[in-house]
């Protein structure tokens, strides 16, 4: 799965989620990229918002709606993210998974429960690119 969120200096806000979907899906199965509020939200007055893990349970769980909801009770982006998730796993055990999301103040954030997440930004015109895949990492170029 790759997603990218983004703000431009209007405000204006997108994200999008592209996937392959889990190994060994049904055909015809629909994950949770394309599903608004459950891999995938963009508001302009809230958030962008992108997500991987195991879709079902991201659907179940409305991931991305949970982690706008959050936001826009003034949760730190990566804190909502990862109270959501944890929140996922409890409920279904077994699943994880990640998000990055931006926020309509531009606050970027990233967190998962999953093993492991690529994550990377950019901010304001320094083109710095800030990335990493384990806990703590922040690695630039
Ligand atoms: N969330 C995707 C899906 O369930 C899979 C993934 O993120 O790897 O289709």
């Amino acid at each position: 799965t790759v997603g990218a969120v983004a703000i431009n200096s209007k405000g204006n806000i997108v994200a999008g989620t592209s996937t392959g979907g889990l190994t060994g899906k049904m055909e015809g199965r629909v994950g949770d990229a394309p599903l608004v509020g459950s891999g995938t939200l963009a508001d302009d007055d809230v958030a962008g918002i992108s997500a991987t893990g195991d879709g079902e349970a991201f659907i179940r769980w409305r991931v991305a709606s949970r982690v706008a909801s959050l936001i826009e009770q003034g949760v730190n982006a990566s804190e909502a993210i990862l109270t959501v998730l944890n929140g996922m796993t409890n409920k279904i055990p077994g699943t994880s998974g990640g998000c990055i999301a931006i926020t309509k103040d531009g606050e970027i954030g990233f967190q998962w429960n999953s093993e492991h997440l690529a994550w990377a930004y950019v901010k304001g015109s320094n083109m710095t690119i800030h990335y990493g895949v384990e806990k703590g990492e922040d690695q630039t170029t």
